[in-house]
């Protein structure tokens, strides 16, 4: 190779070296966006408040009872009452101070059938957890509390009761529903689901 070949060679990647560190510099420096979530993934997924809630049944939880877990927002189509119909609610922006935070309902606590599924031909209310996040996600995102929590308690039952992720549905895979709402954030959700049966 000779001399000024290999000047412009060095030349070439001093300039490639500069772009690329302007570009991981403008990746780095780059604001968070007001509201963004967590990544799903890097959450712990053992949470002991939720565990706590998930533990709180006045009666033994039976073995293969439950199979499915359908998740909900509080303006569900099946006009329910979320923390009657449900298992488990995860509060929002709405309730203030308890953003985030996870409660199992009497039907959890008695480990009662679920009111929140309704589909010919199925019981889908015999063996589905019912999980409401409080709000309308059609008008607005879900806060990052809540989503946390979700993915908290999603892992936490997936764990406790040998749920797989493809058994994991929203309100809308099962029926003709908008539930939850579209601003629900599918892709993050699913990424943070435990991969296979534990
Ligand atoms: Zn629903």
């Amino acid at each position: 190779m000779d001399r000024s070949r290999t000047i412009k060679t060095l030349a070439a990647l001093l300039a490639a070296l500069t772009v690329g560190t302007f570009v991981l510099l403008a990746l780095e420096t780059r604001p968070a966006q007001p509201g963004s979530l967590p990544p799903l993934t890097a959450l712990l997924p053992r949470d002991g408040a939720i565990l706590s809630e998930i533990a709180s049944t006045a009666v033994a939880v039976p073995r293969d009872r439950w199979r499915n877990i359908v998740i909900h927002d509080s303006v569900c189509s099946m006009d329910m009452n979320p923390t009657a119909d449900c298992h488990f609610v995860i509060y929002g922006p709405a309730s203030g101070a308890l953003d985030g935070t996870v409660r199992a309902t009497p039907r959890w606590h008695q480990q009662a059938r679920g009111n929140h599924v309704s589909v010919p031909g199925h019981d889908y209310d015999a063996v589905s957890i019912g999980i409401c996040l409080e709000g309308d996600l059609v008008a607005a995102t879900p806060s990052p509390r809540q989503i946390e929590a979700l993915a908290n308690l999603t892992q936490a039952l997936q764990r406790r009761l040998s749920i797989a992720p493809e058994r994991i549905y929203l309100h809308s895979d099962l029926s003709g529903t908008h539930c939850p709402g579209r601003r629900f954030p599918l892709e993050a959700f699913r990424s943070g689901l435990l991969p296979d049966e534990p």
